[in-house]
């Protein structure tokens, strides 16, 4: 097959193939074919591209298989071919209509958000690789706005005590937050709805909160949590706020997929923290954990500061370019090759959105036909 990968639109500096990844494909028998300056932005010039056996064109979009990073825009979208695979983090759920347009053009479109979050998908699990370069980048947001240091200091002025992080939400990103926060020397607490979220979190040297709200247990999700009714909601606020009042710095990552983020920080928690503190809530762009939060902006409220900056995990954009090329490769060579093709497998079908000119996705679907009754109403 001949593999494309396109310079990504808007500011988007990660590319979708490495000159590593572009090796592999072609020792498996593709071609593979790179836009000019595709992979720039994330250090890799088309020399190195060249050296691992790729074609440098004008544009990868026309391409049996394109591997993009982010969803196309109307204009790349009209590039595809009919009958060709799109493979990326799509945001399907997010955007079901765009998908809807995919399907009408003919693409299968192969989407990492739906991937199951099983042993066997890990390697193919662009989600988690992403969000982990996320959570280190959201620590390093916190200490450079911090008018503190993280680390215990034993100075002949005397000793600086270490600050206090919380965590709230302890996904992929939340423990990788944990772990980056405690490198520096903070003392650092987690909390998630999960139970089994508390032994990842001890495992870092972090402590749990223990807050009195029904667990959620992510077995019969898919490995997700699931929202809290309206009492475990208010219970939640009101037992992380002692918590957020002692805090230096506080990072939010608590999601459920497709959803708004849930709200874990009042606009009073925030009063009642201490002049100085930070809130970096990662979950901007699905409306912030905490109610003030506005997205890549710098909010002040009294001496708090909160920030949600987006796009976290592009400001690695080489290692981040090379672990979802790595998690590109691996999908695509579990769908396509010879050997495991055919098998309809929970995998296939849960990253599988267009196919034959229609939307398949159950999720998708119901998105659309839920966005046609509002429309009507
Ligand atoms: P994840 O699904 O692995 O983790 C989310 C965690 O939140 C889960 O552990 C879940 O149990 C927990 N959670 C759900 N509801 C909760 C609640 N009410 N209270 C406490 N915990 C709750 O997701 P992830 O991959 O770790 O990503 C987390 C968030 O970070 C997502 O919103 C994702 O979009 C975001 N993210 C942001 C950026 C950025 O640039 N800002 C980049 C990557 C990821």
């Amino acid at each position: 097959m001949n593999i494309g990968a396109p310079r990504q639109p808007g500011p988007e500096p990660r590319v979708g193939v490495t000159p590593e990844i572009a090796q592999r494909y072609v020792e498996d028998g593709h071609t593979v074919q790179v836009e000019s300056g595709a992979g720039e932005a994330a250090g890799l010039p088309d020399e190195a591209f060249r050296e691992a056996g790729c074609e440098m064109v004008g544009s990868a979009w026309e391409a049996d298989v394109v591997v993009t990073v982010g969803p196309p825009g109307d204009a790349e979208v009209s590039r595809l071919t009919p009958g060709a695979r799109l493979l990326g983090l799509l945001r399907p759920l997010e955007e079901p209509e765009a998908m809807r347009r995919l399907a009408e053009s003919g693409v299968t479109a192969i989407a990492f958000e739906t991937l199951p979050r099983t042993t066997r998908a890990q390697s193919m699990d662009a989600l988690s690789s992403q969000a982990t370069l996320a959570g280190y980048q959201m620590v390093l947001e916190a200490a450079s706005r911090l008018p503190r240091i993280f680390p215990m200091m034993v100075t002949a002025a005397g000793t600086i005590r270490p600050a206090t992080v919380v965590v709230l939400g302890c996904g992929v990103a939340g423990l990788q937050a944990i772990a980056t926060a405690r490198r520096l020397g903070a003392v650092v607490r987690g909390y998630d709805v999960r139970a089994s979220a508390a032994e990842q979190v001890l495992s870092l040297g972090a402590s749990f909160i223990e807050i009195d709200v029904t667990p959620q247990d992510s077995s019969a999700s898919g490995g997700y949590a699931r929202p809290l009714s309206d009492g475990d909601g208010t219970r939640l606020l009101d037992g992380l706020a002692p918590h957020l009042a002692a805090a230096d710095v506080v990072i939010t990552a608590a999601a459920i997929p497709g959803r708004p983020a849930p709200t874990l920080i009042s606009a009073e928690a925030v009063s009642g923290m201490r002049p100085g503190s930070v809130i970096v809530d990662g979950t901007a762009e699905r409306g912030g954990n905490c109610v003030l939060t506005v997205a890549d902006q710098v909010v002040r409220a009294g001496g708090v500061t909160v920030v949600g900056p987006t796009g976290l995990e592009a400001r690695a954009a080489a290692d981040a370019s090379s672990t979802f090329a790595r998690n590109a490769y691996e999908l695509f060579s579990y769908l396509y090759d010879a050997e495991i093709a055919g098998a309809d497998d929970e995998i296939r079908t849960g990253v599988t959105i267009t196919r034959g000119g229609e939307v398949v996705h159950p999720e998708v679907l119901a998105r659309i036909d839920a966005a046609q009754m509002d429309a009507m109403t």
